[in-house]
C-alpha cells in the first residue's frame, strides 16, 4: 500500500471511532510530509527505522508509513480497523434497507472533507444518495454558507452529480432556527433545495414555552423537511443538558406538518433520547436516521440510529431514508407546495 493511502485510511478509521481531532490532524500533517519527500527517502527511512526523526512524524504515523512500505498488513491499521468497527445489532436489517443520509457536512462549512470525498464515502457503503447539508450563514463559528456561497455550492453539486451518477448528491442545508422560529435562509433559496434540515444551535436553555414555540414555528414552515438533533443534548465529555420544550406539542406539530424527526447518530449526541423517540413513534411521526457526519468515516454511524429505531419500535415505512431519492424529493417538494 502507498504510505499516503495508508495514512488516509487511518484518518477514515480514526474519524469512524471519533478520535480526538489532534490525533486526526497529526495524520493529516504526516500526509503533507510524505508528499513533500521523495519515495526513496521514505523507503530508506522505513527500512532503517528512522521515520520518526522527521519533524511531524510521530510513533503512530511512523508506524503506519513503515507498515505500508514494508507490506505489513496485520499491524496498526488492521487493529484500528477492528477497534473502530460499528457493531450491527437489532438494526442490522433496517440498516440494509437504508438508501441514503440526509445530514452531513463538507469543507463548505465545518466538515473535514470535500463534498466529493463525502459522497464517495457514502457511495462506498452502499448508499444511493446523500444530502449536502452544510450550515447556514449565522453559524459563523462553523463557517456557515451565505446565500452567495450556497449558489456556488449548488454549481459544484451539478458537476459532481454528472460525475457520480447514478449516485446522487441532493441539495440541502442545515438551516439555523432563529429564536423566533424563523429560518436563517431566504425563501427563494429554500425553495431551490431538495431537502432542508432545520436545527437549533443557540440559546439552548431558553424557557420551555419559548423553545416549544420556536421549534413548532420551524416545524410548521413548509420549507422544513427534517427537525435536526432536537434536544441538543451531549452525552459525552462535559456533556450538555437537553433543551426543555413540550414534546407532545412538538411531535404533534411534526405529525401535523409532515416534518420528520431526526435520529442524530453522532455518538456524543444520540439525540433524541429513547423516551422521546418512543413518544414520536406514538405520534406516528416520520423519522430520518442521519449521521450528521463531518468526516468520511462518520458516514458509517447510521448503524447506531438503526439499532435505536428498532429498539424504540419505529415503523420502517416511516423512515424517510428507506425511500429512494425520487420519493424523498417528491415528499419534500409536496410539503412546500
Ligand atoms: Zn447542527
Ligand atoms: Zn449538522
Amino acid at each position: 500500500m502507498e504510505p499516503v493511502v495508508a495514512l488516509e485510511r487511518a484518518i477514515y478509521l480514526l474519524d469512524r471511532e471519533l478520535a480526538p481531532s489532534n490525533k486526526v490532524r497529526a495524520f493529516k500533517n504526516a500526509i503533507e510530509i510524505v508528499e513533500s519527500l521523495d519515495g526513496d527517502e521514505i523507503e530508506r527511512r522505513a527500512h532503517a527505522g528512522t521515520l520518526t526523526e522527521l519533524v511531524g512524524v510521530g510513533k503512530s504515523t511512523g508506524t503506519v508509513i513503515r507498515e505500508a512500505v514494508l507490506g505489513i498488513d496485520d499491524g496498526y491499521l488492521a487493529a484500528l480497523d477492528e477497534r473502530s468497527q460499528i457493531p450491527l445489532g437489532a438494526g442490522a436489517e433496517l440498516r440494509a434497507a437504508i438508501k441514503g443520509d440526509c445530514h452531513m457536512h463538507s469543507t463548505w462549512s465545518d466538515g473535514g472533507a470535500s463534498l466529493s470525498t463525502m459522497a464517495a464515502a457514502a457511495r462506498s457503503i452502499g448508499h444511493d444518495y446523500v444530502v449536502a447539508t452544510d450550515h447556514s450563514a449565522r453559524l459563523t463559528i462553523a463557517h456557515g454558507l451565505s446565500e452567495e456561497r450556497l449558489v456556488e455550492q449548488l454549481e459544484e453539486l451539478e458537476q459532481l452529480n454528472a460525475e457520480f451518477a447514478p449516485f446522487r448528491i441532493l441539495s440541502g442545508m442545515e438551516v439555523d432556527i432563529f429564536e423566533d422560529g424563523s429560518l436563517d435562509l431566504a425563501d427563494h433559496m429554500l425553495e431551490q433545495l431538495d431537502v432542508v434540515v432545520a436545527s437549533v444551535h443557540s440559546k439552548l436553555s431558553m424557557p420551555a414555552a419559548d423553545m416549544t414555540r420556536r421549534m413548532v414555528t420551524a416545524i410548521a414552515n413548509p420549507h422544513v423537511d427534517i427537525l435536526g438533533h432536537m434536544t441538543n443534548r451531549k452525552v459525552s465529555g462535559t456533556g450538555r443538558a437537553p433543551s426543555e420544550f413540550d414534546a407532545e406539542v412538538v411531535f404533534a406539530a411534526c405529525a401535523q406538518f409532515d416534518t420528520a424527526v431526526e435520529i442524530n447518530c453522532r455518538p456524543e449526541r444520540q439525540d433524541p433520547p429513547e423516551e422521546l423517540l418512543e413518544l414520536a413513534v406514538e405520534w406516528d411521526c416520520l423519522i430520518a436516521i442521519d449521521t450528521d457526519a463531518h468526516a468520511p468515516g462518520q458516514i458509517e454511524w447510521q448503524a447506531y440510529g438503526c439499532d435505536k429505531a428498532v429498539q424504540c419500535g419505529v415503523n420502517p415505512d416511516n423512515i424517510i431514508n428507506t425511500w429512494d431519492a425520487e420519493e424523498l424529493i417528491e415528499w419534500a417538494s409536496a410539503k412546500t407546495s
